[in-house]
């Protein structure tokens, strides 16, 4: 959260303009062109549109008339009281890495336990294809604590003293779409990056910005391109909601 308040401000200071709670609902064309975007109040013209809507990124596209198979991964995360400092690092069960890299839509848990500065532990990670159903699972907060205390016993007596829950960004592939898009020019994707789009959210803004003003960029985004799907799969999954 600070991370993020931190790059609005810095994208402010540099003459960005934020409109927060102005959803966009539309494309401006110039025939097969992307020429801006339209909201509710408003059409801004824009040189280059650039798609990072998350796990909505599907629907923003489909607006656009283009295809992006973005799918929501509910994923929990349980959070104990406060400790003394007992989980120094992020532990992972080597699980996990099947886990992210599965296809399957059932539920999927693999523990990640992490302490805070603060004391609090945090307690991931489950994964789940179920469109964007918001509701508490308690099978899927079950797992997770029989993995933290599978790891750690001394979480047993420990109290939790919250849940939550969010909606990764993901692509069939379980790669992140980068790119401009040529079934619509002018528009560009950044999304589809499933649970580890914080941590690659900086590369692939270099990227993005990398393509946008002409320069080589430092990584070569074929594997990212948004014209890679199959024209419709019967799972696609952003259309529920
Ligand atoms: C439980 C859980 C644990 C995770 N753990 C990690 C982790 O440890 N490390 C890590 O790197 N990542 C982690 N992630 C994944 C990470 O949260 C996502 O990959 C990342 O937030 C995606 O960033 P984004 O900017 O693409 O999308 P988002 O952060 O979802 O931002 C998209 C934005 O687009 C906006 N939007 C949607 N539709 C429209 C529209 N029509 N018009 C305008 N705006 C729109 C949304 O309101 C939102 O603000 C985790 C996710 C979950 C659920």
């Amino acid at each position: 959260m600070l991370a993020a308040a931190h790059l609005l401000r810095l994208a402010r200071r540099a003459g960005a303009t934020v409109l927060p709670h102005e959803p966009v609902t539309g494309f401006l064309r110039d025939g097969e062109r992307v020429t801006g975007v339209r909201t509710a109040r408003r059409a801004i013209p824009a040189g280059s549109v650039l798609n990072a809507a998350g796990t909505w990124a599907g629907q923003l596209a489909e607006l656009a008339g283009v295809r992006l198979p973005v799918a929501p991964r509910r994923g929990f995360i349980l959070v104990t009281e406060p400790l003394p400092a007992i989980i120094r690092h992020k532990v992972y069960l080597a699980d996990y890495v099947a886990d992210v890299a599965s296809g399957s839509a059932a539920l999927q848990s693999s523990p990640v336990v992490e302490g805070t500065r603060s004391g609090t532990v945090l307690i991931g990670a489950t994964r789940e294809r179920v469109g964007f159903d918001a509701a508490m699972s308690l099978p899927a907060l079950r797992r997770l604590a029989a993995g933290a205390v599978q790891l750690f016993p001394v979480l047993r007596d420990v109290a939790v003293i919250r849940a939550y829950r969010g909606f990764r960004p993901y692509c069939p592939d379980h790669l992140p779409v980068i790119g401009p898009d040529p079934r619509a020019p002018g528009l560009h994707h950044a999304c589809g990056h499933e649970g580890a789009g914080i941590g690659l959210s900086l590369g692939t803004a270099r990227l993005v910005a990398q393509v946008l003003v002409g320069d080589r960029p430092d990584l070569d985004t074929y594997p990212f391109r948004p014209e890679r799907f199959a024209p419709r799969e019967p799972n696609d999954q952003h259309r529920r909601i």
